[in-house]
């Protein structure tokens, strides 16, 4: 059991960690990328105090070497659900299940919207985790929406469980080959059914399916934890990060504008010193 779960690897997230790690406590610190992409993409930095004109991929490589340099290690690895379990809080982890007391929320926000549907059909046939649910489709056909190229090989895991499968990638070069794979180079816009999921609809045609699975590097805040509340995408916080579920706290772009670097890393801060005090209150 952990103290303090950590999830995301932006300014935000690196900020926590290196504060809970400051403040001795047995945190586990899950992204699903080694640093925020966010941060590698940004050409030219002038407004992170103390680093000025920093270009994007030096200040994620000085961010990863500074957590790296205190010992902390990151688990790389997509939370795809939190669930208050009596006074603690139990995170899906592909088929693995992690316990803390506090969780902090470091994702960002997401560039991409979800597919119309897709958290109606959640957990009735929709389905954000290859190893947890793939074996629920051996041998049935699925749709697999995959956003980025590192979840290939969740791709061909869940190709090789099933009858047919029509992949849908959303980059570019594509490399997946197998012979019961279609791939389909179109934008699905929603996801229908009655009790449970039965088609993938494009702007021009419709594909049968039994499940989808849709591999993104971020899961939206209110799908990730039931219950929690937001405003317009955004977590909804205190002026100490808090949100309205006790025990979870929330920093950086997640919680609302200005998206900025020295915002989400002040913010970690103040989220881990929070959730701190409510641990030491407990
Ligand atoms: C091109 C570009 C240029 C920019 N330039 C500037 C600038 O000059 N100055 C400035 O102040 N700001 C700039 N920004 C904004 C800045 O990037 C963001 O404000 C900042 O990165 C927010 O940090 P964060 O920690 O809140 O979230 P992010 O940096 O978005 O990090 C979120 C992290 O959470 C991870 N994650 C999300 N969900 C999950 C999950 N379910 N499981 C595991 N991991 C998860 C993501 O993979 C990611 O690592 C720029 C942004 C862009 C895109």
């Amino acid at each position: 059991m952990y103290d303090i779960a950590i999830i995301g690897s932006g300014p935000a997230g690196v900020s926590a960690a290196l504060n809970a790690k400051i403040l001795q406590k047995r945190f586990i610190w899950f992204s699903s990328g080694a640093v925020s992409e966010k941060v590698a993409r940004a050409e030219l930095i002038k407004n992170y105090p103390g680093l000025p004109d920093i270009k994007g991929g030096e200040l994620a490589w000085t961010l990863k070497n500074h957590a790296e340099s205190m010992g902390i290690e990151i688990t790389e690895r997509v939370v795809t659900g939190i669930y208050e379990t009596g006074d603690k809080f139990s995170l899906t982890v592909g088929s693995d299940i992690f316990e803390s007391k506090t969780v902090i929320l470091c994702i960002g926000v997401q560039s991409v919207k979800p597919v119309r549907g897709e958290e109606q059909f959640l957990g009735r046939g929709v389905s954000y985790c290859a190893t947890c649910d793939g074996f629920l489709y051996k041998g049935k056909t699925i749709a697999v929406l995959c956003t980025d190229k590192r979840f290939e090989h969740e791709v061909e895991y869940l190709c090789k469980l099933a009858h047919k499968a029509y992949v849908i990638p959303l980059y570019k070069y594509c490399q997946i080959n197998m012979p019961n794979t279609e791939i389909i180079v179109d934008t699905p816009l929603e996801f229908a059914g009655d009790l449970k999921l039965k088609e993938v609809c494009f702007k021009n045609k419709k594909i049968e399916v039994d499940g989808a699975f849709v591999l993104r590097g971020a899961v939206s805040p209110a799908t990730l934890v039931h219950g929690l509340q937001t405003e317009g995408g955004h977590i909804v916080v205190k002026r100490d990060c808090s949100t309205n579920i006790n025990g979870i706290f929330a920093a950086g772009d997640c919680t609302g504008r200005p998206y900025q670097y020295a915002k989400a890393a002040g913010e970690g801060n103040i989220a881990v010193h929070s959730a701190v005090e409510f641990l030491d209150k407990k």
